[in-house]
């Protein structure tokens, strides 16, 4: 196995030891996207800590899904916006397991409003999550990884980090950041053998579209219906858990249906 390949998939549910299976953080996993990145990073044999801001019963739920399957979890509650709690988070996922192989950056929150009336609480609150907090992950999980000489990162960006979007410069300004994150990150920890990827989804049915307009939506996109959360983690497991994706690192891997097409 590459040192560039934490967790084969071929490590199955059950099989040996807890110790042994590889370790997982999943930011935002308690709905939506994240959720369905934490259940398929289970079934692949990941140990998935699933943290979530304030969803303890939808945490507990998304755990007790992936033990009824005959995989392994736990949920920690943390803000990873916030400097200290990142902290806390870490620590708890390294007194725990004793090892992280797998970091997705998946939390995000949106604030929509044209630019003109945009308050700056609105600006800062999407930068501080969806911006700061993969950094503030990311540093966080580099000190093992690097050390282990081992390790995936897969960020959740957008495609409107790619074309931008009215009404959402906070949120595009902060997914684009994460585009350059993501390559400075890629070129800074290859040498030690850990890859850092984004994914970056197009219209994905979740909480966080369920009040968008879907018929002016699905016009923009070629293959005519929205992405499950399904189908992200199914690219978000390829980057981080499949032995074929060990020569990829700073690539951004869209799954939108055909929207943009570069
Ligand atoms: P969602 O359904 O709104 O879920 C958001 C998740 O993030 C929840 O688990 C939520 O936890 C968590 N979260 C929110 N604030 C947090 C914080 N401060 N610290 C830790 N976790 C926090 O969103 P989604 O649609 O699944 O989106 C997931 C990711 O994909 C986001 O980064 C989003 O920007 C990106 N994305 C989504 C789409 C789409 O069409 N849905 C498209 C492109 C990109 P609680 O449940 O505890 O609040």
């Amino acid at each position: 196995m590459s040192s560039a390949t934490p967790a084969p998939d071929q490590a199955s549910p059950g099989a040996g030891t807890a110790e042994a299976r590889p370790v997982a953080l999943v930011t935002g996993a308690s709905r939506g996207i994240g959720r369905a990145i934490a259940e398929t990073l289970a079934a692949a044999g990941f140990t998935v800590v699933v943290n979530y801001a304030s969803s303890a019963a939808a945490a507990d739920d998304v755990v007790a899904t992936i033990e009824a399957a005959g995989g392994r979890a736990w949920s920690h509650r943390a803000d990873v916006g916030d400097e200290q709690q990142v902290e806390d988070l870490f620590k708890a996922v390294l007194a725990r397991e004793g090892r992280l192989d797998v970091l997705v950056n998946n939390a995000g929150i949106t604030r929509d409003g044209l630019l003109l009336r945009m308050k700056t609480s609105d600006w800062q609150s999407v930068i501080d999550l969806n911006l700061t907090g993969v950094f503030l992950c990311t540093r966080a999980a580099s000190k093992v990884m690097l050390k282990a000489r081992r390790g995936r990162i897969v960020n959740i960006t957008s495609v409107v980090a790619l074309m931008g979007n009215a009404g959402q410069a906070n949120y595009s300004a902060a997914k684009a950041g994460l585009l350059g994150l993501t390559r400075s990150n890629a070129a800074e920890f290859a040498s030690r053998g850990v890859t850092v990827n984004a994914v970056a989804p197009g219209f994905i049915a979740s909480d966080m579209t369920e009040k968008l307009d879907k018929e002016a939506i699905l016009q923009a996109i070629p293959l005519g219906r929205m992405g499950s959360p399904t189908e992200v983690a199914g690219a978000v497991r390829f980057l981080a858990a499949d032995p074929a994706a060990a020569y990829i690192t700073g690539q951004v891997l869209q799954v939108d249906g055909g929207m943009v097409m570069r």
